[in-house]
């Protein structure tokens, strides 16, 4: 898949990397026997969806990596060559295993709600020696409220945990100023961007761009929304358990 990698995201990975792309599938084929992890087992259909799509969604920071211009697209000032990413539902570790593989120098702390996710996460990322990956169990709306976790990160990652909105208010109070949320989305229509920037401005962020491509082996389409956050998350978000889905901003 090298020439795809090159083809659509301008990057390649290394041989140890797509070695560790071979063990991440044949430890989740594993895993998927005694957690039913994810109903994606097939090879390309595995290497689309869950390998390419995790990173397409930081496609500009590869990019800035092939070109050695440090992280512009996360910090246009300060343009730090270390991040601190966090991806909120990570299930059985997507998109942040993959992006932990791709950005070594940086870390990726892995959230999820449910205890036999993170277990099965941990058991992944010491078997693949992932040194820079972290895993926590909680629900993201009392997380964000910890102050060992609020405005601590650089870039939010948040792939099929909820709606548009849902995603921002989960996201944005991790964000350090100036650090930029990415949402997975399959379809987006503009009537949702006004919708979207609504939520997303009480939040205290912008909505900074909004890519829509389609997958390079079935041709479907997907957006990534990039939220940039310009001001303090008010302390009363993340709104408690709950609440976030049941009454979206
Ligand atoms: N992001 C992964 C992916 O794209 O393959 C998993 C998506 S799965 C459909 C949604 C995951 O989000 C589940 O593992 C669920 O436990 C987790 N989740 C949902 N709401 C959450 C919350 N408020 N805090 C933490 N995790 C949550």
């Amino acid at each position: 898949m090298a020439d795809i990698w090159q083809q659509t995201l301008h990057w390649t990975p290394t041989v140890q990397q797509q070695v560790q792309f071979q063990q991440l599938y044949e430890f989740i084929l594993e895993g998927n026997r005694q957690f039913n992890l994810t109903r994606i087992t097939d090879p390309q259909e595995f290497w689309e969806k869950h390998l390419w799509d995790s990173l397409r969604g930081i496609a500009p920071l590869l990019r800035d990596k092939e070109a050695g211009v440090g992280n512009t697209f996360v910090s246009p000032s300060s343009s730090p060559t270390s991040l601190s990413f966090i991806d909120i539902g990570t299930g059985a570790g997507f998109p942040g295993i993959p992006v932990a593989m791709t950005v070594a120098n940086s870390t990726v702390t892995l959230l999820d709600s449910t205890q036999k996710k993170m277990t099965f996460v941990e058991k992944l990322s010491a078997a693949l020696d992932l040194s820079n990956v972290k895993t926590l169990t909680g629900r993201s709306e009392e997380v964000a409220q910890q102050p060992q976790h609020r405005q601590t990160y650089d870039v939010a990652l948040i792939r099929a945990v909820g709606t548009a909105s849902v995603c921002a208010e989960y996201a944005l109070p991790f964000l350090k100023q100036g650090g930029l949320a990415v949402i997975y989305r399959g379809n987006w229509t503009q009537e949702e961007t006004k919708a979207l920037e609504n939520a997303v401005n009480q939040l205290g962020g912008v909505v900074e761009s909004i890519e829509k491509f389609t997958t390079p082996l079935t041709d479907s389409i997907r957006h990534c929304l990039y939220l940039r956050k310009v001001a303090t998350t008010p302390v009363q978000f993340p709104r408690p358990v709950g609440v976030p889905t049941q009454k979206p901003l």
